[in-house]
């Protein structure tokens, strides 16, 4: 009896790349791991360390090194190849080079047959996913940035620890890009069903007054604050990378932000940003066009402007 394996391939053994891997073995997502990288020996070293694991969780995971050419049957090819950016630099600033780095991955990895879907996490996501729906030729739903997934994730520890409430019991987005420009729709913050507006409002006398432009900065800081303090972030990454994956593996239609292209939504074309989608084994099934006050959209449709700036730069050198 053949039975189908369940396979991923994560290209990029890097510190994202491996803590996504091992979130994948711990949690017994899939049969099969593919760990590929321009470092032959760094992704080894980490199907080693990886494979030595097994014996102590809940199922067994084939960890495996592999090649472009193996992922023609393989469902999802998770991207964290990259350079993090160098101190003083933004996410933006490492484009260039991260685009011709995903171009080297992206291009063998069609050739080989692959019609699955890709996660794309290398930086600066928004416009790296674009340029990777560009140049795969692959329909826009298997193309998925994680965009705004742990900003949100982010976002919501900013206000459990505020309101002291599980951080799960809280329902919020950041939208937008993600990077300095990145936007809160506040008026569809709840939590537990209440609007974080109305909570705000009625305890006054406990919360003070809670400054919601700098929660957006802090939000966005965050993962800066992570990078000051460790030179790097890779939990809360590789946390948000495994649910996008298990939303789709498991069809599990389960609302997550991540970075797909607007056609029309929000009145925006031709922009991968991060918006709240229903993810299922159909990749992005669809975007949720929430309702945004006119002051959310204007700083929504700003956050577009500075991704839409540094797309076209991109997409104009393979027209
Ligand atoms: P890292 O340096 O630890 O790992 C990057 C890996 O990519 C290295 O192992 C390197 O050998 C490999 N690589 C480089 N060029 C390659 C190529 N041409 N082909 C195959 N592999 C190649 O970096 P990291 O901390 O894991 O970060 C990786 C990327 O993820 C960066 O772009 C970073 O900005 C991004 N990132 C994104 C988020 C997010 O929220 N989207 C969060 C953290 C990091």
């Amino acid at each position: 009896m053949a039975l189908d394996k369940s396979k991923i391939a994560i290209v990029g053994a890097g510190l994202v790349g491996s803590t996504t891997a091992f979130s994948l073995i711990t949690q017994g997502v899939c049969d099969e791991i593919l760990m590929i990288d321009i470092n032959k020996e760094r992704a080894y070293g980490e199907v080693m360390d990886l494979n030595h694991c097994i014996e102590y969780l809940n199922r067994n995971t084939n960890v495996i090194t592999g090649t472009y050419e193996n992922c023609k049957d393989v469902d999802i090819v998770v991207i964290t190849a990259g350079l993090p950016p160098k101190p003083g630099q933004t996410r933006l600033d490492t484009l260039d080079l991260s685009a011709q780095i995903v171009e080297s991955i992206v291009n063998p990895i069609i050739k080989s047959g692959f019609n699955g879907y890709f996660i794309i996490v290398s930086n600066p996501v928004d416009i790296i996913a674009h340029y990777v729906y560009k140049i795969s030729g692959l329909p826009k739903n298997h193309i998925i940035g994680t965009g705004t997934s742990v900003d949100s994730a982010r976002l919501k520890n900013f206000i459990a620890d505020l309101i002291n409430v599980d951080p799960r019991s809280i329902q919020a987005y950041s939208m937008g890009e993600h990077g300095d420009s990145q936007m809160v729709p506040w008026s569809h913050v709840t939590v537990g069903g209440k609007s974080f507006n109305t909570i705000l409002e009625d305890n006054k006398n406990l919360l003070g007054k809670v400054d919601l432009d700098k929660l957006v900065l802090d939000t966005a800081r965050a993962g800066w604050e992570v990078y000051d303090r460790k030179g790097t972030t890779y939990y809360a990454i590789a946390a948000a990378t495994v649910a996008i994956i298990k939303a789709i593996m498991y069809n599990e239609n389960k609302i997550i932000p991540v970075s797909t292209l607007l056609e029309g939504e929000y009145g925006e074309y031709d922009v991968f940003c991060g918006v709240p989608c229903v993810l299922n084994s159909e990749g992005v099934k669809d975007i949720l066009e929430i309702h945004l006050t006119d002051d959310e959209l204007n700083k929504f449709k700003s956050s577009i402007n500075i991704i839409r700036e540094y797309t076209d730069k991109i997409i104009k050198k393979i027209k």
